[in-house]
């Protein structure tokens, strides 16, 4: 199980390029070196007393940690049950939680979530209908045998299941056409993050603190120290960032980890536009001959509308309730339309509400004003929504100063690659703690890894699936062959 799980690691290049002497003093043991001590070179610190690691007293030294941050260098040996702490409950994060116990080691699981875990793999429910909308991940396919392995899991749980449904393309006019059944489909039974909810549910050597918002982490004798607005959450052997964007830039600007903090900022993100609609009646789309209505179709052609599927239909939700409908933008709309997300103004609401609800007219080729109006509506602005790049590396591991990352963005955008992260992150993890930790340069992973651009659909990546038109393609190129 464990070899299955373990990803190779790319060949190891030193994590400080550069002379020598700039690691001398580039590696100033701030965690466990007490500042009159020798640094981790066995050189005595200079006299300078500006020099010294004494962070909090001299002005020099907060500038420099806040700007051009000092490598932590953790050298005491790793304890024989040691605790990780996980900042990010969506799939990366659960399942690097569930590996690592696979392998015996102990973790905690910090998300902010207020109604559950699952970050983007989210379901909404607005009672007291109740109204039940994926309002991130919609459904995922599976091309790896370890994510068919955890997926099998999941299956046996009954938490996910086959998408059968109708999903297709749909062009400017009403124009579907469907995309071939293979591979196969999967949404959560009742939404996705009953699956992110569920991926912990059997573990004993997890513990779960969510709400939780970590806003600071300290390394201190030896551990990290972890943080909530002033209140302590902890101290752990080894910390792993799970999530990206923003708050994980601000996380790591002080933190001690600058290579974690370099490979972070290189990520670039996307932002989508939600609008979570129901309808009375089941949306009207203009008859054709034949039509058979769809349940998720990708948007071509509409500048505010990438995505659109009938949640009622595909969670088999009350059929004669509301039409319970999800509409993503594109990214180019989410681009030109981008607000701070936590602090959406309402005429920007109302306008992205008009323009995508323009836009699903426009898509199923209904007449301008013609459309329903729902008799619920609510848009939210993932501002960080999908990678648009990668280093396309499994994990990242800093082994100095004991951290990592998982997350999507490191093998791609999808709910397959944020799993493979988690899993590859915690076999790392378990390895390292097996060798003690003394041989640091042989864990360094990821570091230095370039970014290529990410392709895929504004919602992700599904792989193994294929337009119509791919399909075809294929079909002709294998009668040649
Ligand atoms: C609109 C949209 C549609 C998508 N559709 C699909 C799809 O159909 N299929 C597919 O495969 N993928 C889809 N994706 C992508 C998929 O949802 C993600 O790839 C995947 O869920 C990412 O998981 P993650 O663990 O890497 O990150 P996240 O899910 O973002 O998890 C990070 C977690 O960390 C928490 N957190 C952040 N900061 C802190 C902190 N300081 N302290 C504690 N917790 C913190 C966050 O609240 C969050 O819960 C979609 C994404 C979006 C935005």
């Amino acid at each position: 199980m464990a070899s299955l799980l373990f990803q190779p690691l790319k060949p190891y290049k030193p994590i400080f390029p550069g002379t020598p002497k700039t690691l001398t003093q580039t590696l100033v043991c701030k965690a466990d070196t007490p500042t009159t001590s020798n640094n981790s070179t066995g050189k005595p610190r200079s006299r300078n007393p500006r020099k010294r690691s004494s962070y909090g007293t001299s002005r020099r030294s907060v500038l420099k940690k806040s700007f051009a941050q000092e490598q932590v260098n953790f050298t005491s040996p790793v304890p024989d049950d040691p605790v990780v702490a996980i900042v990010g409950g969506g799939v990366s994060g659960l399942v690097c939680a569930l590996n690592l116990e696979r392998r015996g080691v102990r973790s905690t699981v910090f998300d902010t979530g207020m109604h559950g875990l699952g970050g983007r793999m989210g379901t909404r429910i607005i009672d007291p209908q109740p109204l039940v909308f994926d309002h991130a991940a919609q459904f995922f396919t599976v091309s790896d045998a370890r994510f068919r392995e955890l997926v099998d899991s999941w299956l046996e749980k009954g938490v996910v299941r086959e998408w059968e449904g109708l999903i297709g393309e749909l062009e400017v006019g009403g124009n579907f056409s469907p995309i071939p059944s293979s591979p196969t489909r999967y949404i959560g039974v009742n939404g996705m993050r009953p699956v992110a909810d569920s991926i912990l549910s059997r573990s004993h050597l997890v513990n779960v603190v969510r709400p939780c918002w970590i806003s600071r982490l300290d390394p201190f004798n030896g551990m990290w120290h972890l943080s909530e607005n002033g209140k302590p959450q902890g101290g752990f052997d080894a910390i792993v960032i799970a999530h990206n964007g923003k708050c994980a830039n601000r996380l790591l600007s002080s933190s001690g980890l600058p290579l974690l903090m370099k490979q972070m900022k290189s990520l670039e993100l996307s932002s989508i536009w939600a609008l979570l609609a129901a309808f009375e009646k089941p949306l009207i789309v203009p008859a054709r001959e034949n039509f058979t209505p769809f349940e998720g179709a990708f948007v071509k052609g509409v500048d505010s509308i990438s995505w659109m599927a009938n949640n009622t239909n595909k969670l088999r939700s009350q059929s004669d309730g509301p039409q319970c409908w999800t509409f993503f933008s594109t990214a180019s709309y989410g681009k030109q339309n981008k607000v701070p997300q936590e602090n959406i103004p309402n005429v920007t609401a109302e306008k992205v509400k008009r323009d995508m609800l323009e836009g699903v007219e426009v898509a199923i080729g209904l007449s301008r004003g013609s459309l329903e109006q729902p008799i619920y509506t609510r848009v939210q602005l993932w501002g960080a929504a999908l990678p648009t790049n990668t280093p396309n590396i499994p994990c990242i591991f800093d082994p100095y100063g004991r951290a990592g990352i998982c997350g999507d963005w490191l093998l791609g955008s999808s709910v397959e690659a944020a799993a493979l992260s988690g899993m590859a992150l915690a076999d790392h993890i378990a390895d390292y703690f097996e060798s003690g930790g003394a041989r640091p340069d042989e864990f360094a992973i990821g570091l230095h890894d370039a970014f290529q651009p990410i392709k895929g659909h504004d919602i992700g990546q599904f792989p193994g699936l294929k337009s119509k038109e791919q399909a075809s393609e294929t079909e002709t190129c294998s009668t040649y062959a």
